[in-house]
């Protein structure tokens, strides 16, 4: 099949690679009907990341379900589906308290939780800017969408844009009404369950974990223009660590990431 295969910094290709295929009963492969390129994708095409050389792109993505594994029951061959970005396993510690985007099964890399398609440190997934993708878990991790060929762009933001959208509002308290200059730059963190100042795409939430007390989010600062050479890790991080009062996280120091600036990218 087709696929835009990463080369190296600022460059990509199309190129033909191996077709997927179903490697475990609960996998599925999804011909792809609409994929997105997404702004996160460009921290890896500007050589901002580790991200593997020969790595095939694309977190948003949807299409039709062409095969499934033995073990898959709810969906079936032919249904319409969205794909959403992170791959989960429906059944970890994680994943049954709803904290899928941290699945402790789906990355193999010591210490990571979370896995995605087509993305640096996310796991050994290829990505959905191709013509067919192998979904992990597939009963897990497709919605099935009606079926037809309608609404195709309004859907294609499911898998990323939209909740993502959804999910920074809510971290940083947005009502219907309520009117803002940014959002992304709150100084005075506001008790919600997590922190609402570093939901920016530099920023790494890293827990909290099921039954921690504590957590850190790591805030990662890359300077001008990408001119030094690629993956040097010569960005500059910040890590505030929180901890839990009450239902709430709050800073444990006040120079949190967003009081020194260091959320900027
Ligand atoms: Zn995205
Ligand atoms: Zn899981």
């Amino acid at each position: 099949m087709k696929a835009v295969v990463y080369k190296g910094p600022r460059r990509v290709a199309v190129e033909e690679v191996p077709d997927p295929a179903i490697q475990a009963p609960t996998d599925a492969v999804v011909r792809i009907t609409t994929t997105n390129i997404c702004g996160s994708d460009l921290h890896m095409y500007e050589g901002r990341t580790g991200v593997e050389q020969g790595k095939v792109l694309g977190h948003e993505n949807m299409g039709v379900v062409e095969a499934v594994g033995d073990a898959v029951g709810r969906v079936k061959v032919g249904d319409r589906v969205s794909v959403p970005f992170n791959i989960a396993c429906g059944t970890c510690r994680n994943c049954l308290n709803g904290w899928t985007s941290f699945c402790l099964r789906t990355n193999p890399t010591e210490g990571v939780d979370g896995a995605a398609y087509g993305y640096a440190n996310m796991g050994p997934y290829d990505g959905g800017q191709a013509e067919y993708l192998r979904v992990p878990y597939a009963d897990v991790n497709l919605l099935e969408l009606p079926p037809g060929t309608e609404h195709e762009n309004d859907f294609a933001m499911l898998s990323d844009i939209f909740p993502t959208g959804w999910h920074g509002t809510e971290l940083a308290g947005m009502r219907p009404g309520d009117r803002r200059r940014s959002a992304t730059r709150r100084t005075t963190p506001r008790a919600r369950s997590t922190p609402s100042w570093c939901w920016t795409t530099s920023c790494r939430w890293s827990g909290p974990r099921a039954g921690s007390a504590s957590s850190a989010c790591t805030c990662r600062r890359t300077p001008g223009p990408p001119t030094r050479p690629p993956n040097r890790g010569g960005s500059a991080s910040t890590t505030a660590r929180f901890s839990r009062r009450g239902s709430a996280w709050a800073p444990d120091s006040a120079r949190s990431c967003a009081t020194t600036g260091s959320c900027a990218t």
